[in-house]
């Protein structure tokens, strides 16, 4: 690498001040955005094996003008204050670009979940949510984690049976975490919700004609090629659902085994399959393995998605970049020295704030299932189901024709609690999408889409702390 690259807090802190620029906020309210608010550094001690080790762990709370606050924990050997910081931030924007009414937070561990065991996890998440509690850092309506990379619905079982040990009276204290197991106060929908989103953003862009016409790009998903970076949780997602319901082709997979790539399509839910057999992504049938997996960032296709780290994409790698296309499916992929160079070359960034809000998008309805102590659709399935089969039996009394029973099901059918959760997160990924969009188009000084993302969210959050009086 040559000389040094913008960390990733320098680089939300430049796109920050790249769109705050084009504001006309009074600078002391846009400094207290951009300000952390609390920084919360933790040192614990977890008994592994027959010694004691020091864990190193953070929270960081980046904006209470709205509450709870709300952000994912993240296990990882490079987890530092830096980053965690830089995460809560995003978190903020995120949530306002959604309309999701929560303040921005995260959380990091610093520990490789891959050398530990899962009771030795366990410990190590218990004893993070003690310290958590005792600081007054988590609770339904104060803040809330969810997971994030090298974290799932296990680590936030074991949160939630921490939490709730210590506050056995507290009615609402399922709300105390997000991304729980369905059956442990979870909600349908919340796994797959991060990379279902992605899909979302990603359609969205390429529906409209005018714009992609304008771009030179053939508008729609149908038939485009797409490459993934990390195969956890949102990559995953991304990729079935894409190739599912949007008809993309994915030609290479990137993970820290190898890149494979192929000339017709790697199909993600067989080679996710084929990983959990063999413990490796290269050799699955169809595909070939580069001899660098960091040539990922050169493949020749229409959409390139980062869905592992921060920083993947940088100033020494973003001209090798061929996509035309990139989708942040991670936070803070693209450093802001890389995004200049990939403006240049006309590259459009489907920027993470917008890109992967469809996690907090679920994680908020999760959180509204707990605090209202029940499932969505209960109360009104079959009462819709009920009065829609009395419409069709009326219309064939009246016309004399036969409904067929499979029209009959899908017409009748009343939604279910992950019927709810998906078209309210598509409702809010295209609505997210339209405003970010009307911003792009009234401001003309607005070149790329991620300084329109900030704006629709600088806009709401300085409104908030208007309205609280903070800035009157
Ligand atoms: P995960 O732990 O489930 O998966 C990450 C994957 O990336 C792993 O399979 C890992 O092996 C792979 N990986 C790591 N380094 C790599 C490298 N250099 N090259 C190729 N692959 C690599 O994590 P996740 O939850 O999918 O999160 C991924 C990103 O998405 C993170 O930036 C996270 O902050 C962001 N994100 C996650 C969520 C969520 O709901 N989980 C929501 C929003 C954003």
């Amino acid at each position: 690498m040559g000389s040094k690259q913008a960390s990733f807090y320098e680089s939300v802190q430049r796109n920050f001040d790249k769109a705050a620029a084009l504001t006309n906020l009074p600078k002391g309210l846009l400094a207290q955005i951009r300000a952390c608010n609390s920084v919360y550094q933790m040192r614990f001690p977890v008994k592994i094996g027959n010694k004691y080790e020091v864990i190193e762990a953070y929270r960081v709370q980046h904006s209470h003008h709205r509450s709870p606050t709300k952000g994912g924990i993240r296990f990882s050997s490079h987890v530092n204050q830096e980053e965690v910081m830089a995460l809560a931030s995003l978190m903020t924007y995120k949530c306002a670009i959604v309309d999701v009414p929560f303040g921005g937070a995260k959380g990091g561990v610093k520990v490789s979940p891959r050398g530990y065991s899962p009771e030795e996890l366990e410990r190590i998440t218990r004893r993070y949510t003690v310290e958590l509690i005792r600081k007054n850092f988590i609770g339904p309506s104060v803040d809330v984690p969810a997971p994030d990379y090298g974290t799932g619905p296990r680590e936030m079982a074991w949160i939630l049976d921490t939490y709730m040990t210590f506050n056995p009276r507290e009615i609402d204290a399922a709300g105390c975490v997000t991304g729980k197991p369905v059956n442990q106060n979870g909600i349908r929908g919340r796994t797959e919700a991060t990379g279902r989103g992605v899909f979302y953003a990603v359609r969205e862009f390429f529906s409209y004609k005018e714009d992609m016409k304008k771009l030179g790009i053939e508008p729609g998903l149908e038939g485009k090629t797409m490459v993934i970076q990390g195969l956890g949780n949102v990559g995953s997602y991304t990729g079935t659902i894409s190739q599912k319901e949007g008809g993309v082709r994915v030609i290479g997979v990137s993970e820290i085994e190898g890149t494979i790539v192929s000339d017709t399509n790697i199909d993600i839910e067989k080679l996710l399959r084929y990983r959990k057999q063999k413990g490796t992504i290269l050799g699955f049938p169809g595909t070939k393995t580069l001899k660098d997996r960091k040539d990922w960032v050169k493949i020749e296709c229409d959409i390139l998605v980062p869905a592992a780290l921060e920083s993947q994409l940088h100033k020494d790698n973003a001209k090798f970049v061929k996509a035309r296309v990139i989708a942040e499916a991670a936070n803070g992929p693209v450093t802001a020295d890389a995004e200049a160079i990939l403006l240049k070359k006309g590259c459009i960034i489907i920027p993470d704030m917008y890109c992967n809000a469809g996690g907090v998008t679920v994680s908020y309805f999760e959180w509204l299932k707990n605090l209202s102590h029940m499932r969505f659709g209960r109360m009104e399935k079959r009462f819709n189901q009920n009065s829609r089969t009395m419409l069709l039996d009326k219309i064939e009394t009246m016309t004399g024709k036969t409904i067929t029973k499979r029209d009959r099901s899908i017409i009748a059918k009343g939604a279910d609690e992950v019927d709810l959760v998906r078209s309210g997160l598509e409702e809010t990924m295209v609505t997210a999408y339209a405003n970010i969009r009307e911003i792009s188009k009234r401001k003309r000084s607005v070149k790329d889409m991620r300084t329109a993302a900030f704006l629709s969210a600088l806009e709401k959050v300085a409104n908030d702390y208007m309205t609280l009086g903070v800035f009157p």
